[in-house]
């Protein structure tokens, strides 16, 4: 697969995923699910289609955006969308998160009483202990205070999500009125991710099979989006970037640092890259097969 880096600059607040928290209440998602990024970009390359009539596609009142080529052709589409038009089947889409961050692992723990203290990963260190049964695991922050489990995106250091909450009334369909029952609200993105209002950025990544790749082009800048529900009142108008990446290595440093430590030939499937390790002293090499660390790991 040959990666594209997909960048999301927001250019008004969003409401992603539209999801329900409680009766008349919705949440924006903090991160664009691979679906909705996939399905903003088929909008809006259909909506820019000479041959593609969206009264008529509709069903029920929906509108739909399905991208067949057997049903329109090509003629009509944007030059610089005529790959993704051709192809859009084929390709695969990844979760956009806030600045690219990737999720906690499930053995990152952080100080508990002071957040700005440094997060370690546990999984080298649970794996010694429970696999080769050797040593004692010692959880405690270096300032000697407990962890806890860290959880959600790893946003660079000083950004997160600001959420503003709007209220608004629904309209009776027939009567054009407000009726009872009908006040909702939204909490809603805001396009910044600190105080000194630098841009939020949305970072996912489009694979495209090395045989359609070969003789097509599919980056794009300069392109609006919109993302979400609500997108008709002015939410989700995003600026799109595409561009092509060198694909990751395979992990090969990460993976001899995890053998190193971990004193064995085991493959770790899931671990942080960046965070320090922690690691209880290995006195034995027993290679018993334990059921809980191999949900986590993967003889190699
Ligand atoms: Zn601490």
């Amino acid at each position: 697969m040959i990666r594209y880096k997909i960048t999301l600059t927001p250019l008004s607040p969003f409401l992603i995923g539209g999801h329900q928290v409680l009766d008349n209440h919705y949440e924006t998602l903090d991160y664009i699910p691979a679906p909705n990024l996939q399905a903003a970009i088929a909008r809006r390359i259909l909506e820019s289609h000479g041959g593609y009539d969206v009264q008529q596609q509709a069903r029920d009142g929906q509108k739909r955006y399905f991208i067949d080529p057997d049903l329109i052709g090509v003629e009509g589409c944007e030059e610089k969308w005529i790959p993704w038009f051709q192809h859009f089947s084929q390709l695969r889409f990844t979760d956009a998160t806030p600045f690219g961050a990737e999720h906690f692992t499930a053995s990152t723990f952080g100080c508990k009483l002071d957040r700005e203290h440094e997060e370690t990963d546990f999984l080298v260190a649970f794996y010694v202990t429970r696999h080769h049964r050797k040593g004692r695991l010692n959880m405690a922050c270096s300032c000697g205070e407990r962890l806890e489990r860290r959880s959600g995106w790893k946003w660079p250091q000083g950004t997160r999500m600001f959420k503003r909450t709007v209220t608004r009334v629904a309209l009776d369909d027939r009567r054009h009125v407000s009726a009872d029952g009908q006040l909702f609200s939204l909490q809603i993105g805001e396009p910044y991710a600190d105080a000194e209002r630098t841009p939020l950025l949305f970072v996912g990544y489009l694979l495209v099979p090395e045989s359609v790749e070969k003789e097509m082009n599919f980056s794009i800048h300069d392109e609006v989006v919109r993302i979400g529900k609500h997108i008709t009142v002015g939410l989700g108008k995003m600026n799109l970037e595409v561009e092509r990446v060198e694909t990751d290595a395979f992990p090969e440093a990460r993976i001899a640092r995890w053998q190193t430590l971990s004193g064995d030939t085991s493959v770790p499937l899931l671990i942080n890259g960046t965070l320090p390790l922690a690691v209880a002293p290995i006195e034995g090499r027993n290679m018993t097969i334990s059921t809980r660390t191999a949900r986590h790991t993967q003889s190699g």
